[in-house]
């Protein structure tokens, strides 16, 4: 990738890219293995990632916060994970720092506050979002898991799947239906919640590293003083931040792809074949030429949209076009990259093949390919005509 593609980096940024790296070269490394065989990261991983300072970015100093947004220090740890392959084992802390913190920083009260931030900022409390069910993901006003009131509880009956950090987690942001129509809730559920169990580690094709399980609840009591926000203004609220969860998988996709790349420059440099390096046969040369140009356009958008969130200005519609079009671009580009390696490619020990099967995830969460064009097309004007 050319350099001045990107925003410059401050001593600051510097600095912490430095430390980033080392903390994933020590931590996370060299026990992605262990990690996919028992399907979830060492709990004490996020303490460590604490002690970074990764979940405190946009959080206030008087809660171990770093007092200050600056998005790019997030997608830093992000590329930091994918340039040493490990994007895939980091992928929960990902989850906290950059998904489910602003919840706990932006969508609370004072004493909310208080209570979650401390721990959620140094790493010792694991914090899951909890959207989808089983029976559907993309259409999330159809949530119908339900909260009842009762005195000063909600009596919340149902379940969730695919739930990111959720074999870990001890306190689950959870979306509970509390009325008719669009009238969700959000209610932070402790892990450990008389009522609540979890499901087993979901067996997943990829990110086998990764936490992700199915959530049950059998009338679990939820102090109202637990409720984000207005009762029925739940769905304002995961609007809200939607658009920081679709900018990080932008920036997982456009790291991994770059990654992807990287690795399939270096095999075409070396690997021989008719008497010649296979990237000198014109077809794979012209391949990396499109990867690459593709890579430095899709840069260039997204360093645009990093500082507009900083600032506050980032459009949930750039969002959206960012999410879908890094994340396509990066299974594509995986692909391409398997394809140069040939039968190494295929071999689970070359970090190409676990991009391959880890990567593929990216068009389905955070918002499918399809239901971010959908509203990237209604935002054009273009709706289904009421006349028919
Ligand atoms: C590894 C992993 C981690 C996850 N982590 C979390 C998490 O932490 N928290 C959480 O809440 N969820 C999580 N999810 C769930 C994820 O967000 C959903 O899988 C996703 O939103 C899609 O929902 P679905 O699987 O129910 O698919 P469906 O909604 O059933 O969609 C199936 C297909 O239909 C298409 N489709 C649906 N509606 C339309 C439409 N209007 N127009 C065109 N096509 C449409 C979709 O694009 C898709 O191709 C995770 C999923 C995975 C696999």
């Amino acid at each position: 990738m050319s350099a001045d593609l990107r925003e410059p980096l401050s001593p600051e940024h510097l600095h912490y890219r430095d430390s980033a790296r080392r903390f994933v070269a020590a931590h996370i490394v060299p026990h992605r293995e262990r990690w996919e065989e028992q399907h979830r990261p060492d709990r004490s991983l996020f303490e460590k990632a604490g002690t970074l300072g990764v979940f405190g970015f946009g959080a206030p100093e008087e809660f171990g916060g770093a007092g200050f947004t600056d998005f790019r220090f997030n997608a830093i740890f992000s590329e930091c994970l994918a340039e040493q392959d490990a994007l895939a084992a980091g992928l929960c802390l990902s989850m906290q720092a950059d998904i489910a913190m602003p919840y706990l920083v932006h969508s609370t009260s004072d004493e909310q506050r208080a209570r979650w931030l401390p721990g959620a900022i140094a790493g010792t409390s694991i914090v899951a979002i909890a959207m989808t069910e089983p029976g559907g993901g993309s259409d999330v006003g159809a949530v119908q898991t339900s909260a009842v009131r009762d005195g000063d509880d909600y009596v919340v009956n149902g379940s969730k799947t695919f739930i990111t950090n959720a074999g870990n987690a001890d306190l689950i942001v959870t979306a509970v239906r509390t009325g008719p129509g669009k009238h969700l809730s959000l209610l932070a559920v402790p892990g450990s919640a008389p009522g609540l169990t979890k499901g087993g580690p979901l067996p997943k094709v990829g990110q086998s590293g990764a936490d992700t399980c199915e959530i049950f609840f059998e009338d679990v009591r939820v102090p109202v003083a637990d409720r984000l926000g207005e009762e029925g203004g739940g769905l304002r609220i995961i609007k809200r931040h939607l658009t920081q969860e679709r900018l990080i998988v932008a920036v997982h996709g456009l790291a991994q792809a770059e990654r992807a790349f990287q690795l399939a420059l270096e095999h075409a440099r070396e690997r021989r074949a008719f008497g010649r390096s296979i990237g000198a046969f014109q077809h794979n040369k012209f391949v990396l030429a499109e990867i690459k140009t593709e890579l430095d356009i899709a840069r260039a958008y997204l360093e645009r949209l990093i500082p507009q969130h900083t600032s506050g200005r980032l459009d949930h519609i750039d969002a959206a076009q960012a999410k879908w079009w890094m994340t396509e671009l990066c299974k594509r580009v995986v692909d391409r990259a398997v394809q140069l390696f040939g039968g190494y490619g295929y071999m689970r020990e070359y970090p190409v093949a676990r991009a391959w099967v880890d990567s593929r995830v990216q068009t389905i969460y955070a918002g499918t390919t399809e239901i971010l064009k959908d509203m990237i097309g209604t935002s054009l004007g273009l709706r289904e005509d009421p006349r028919g």
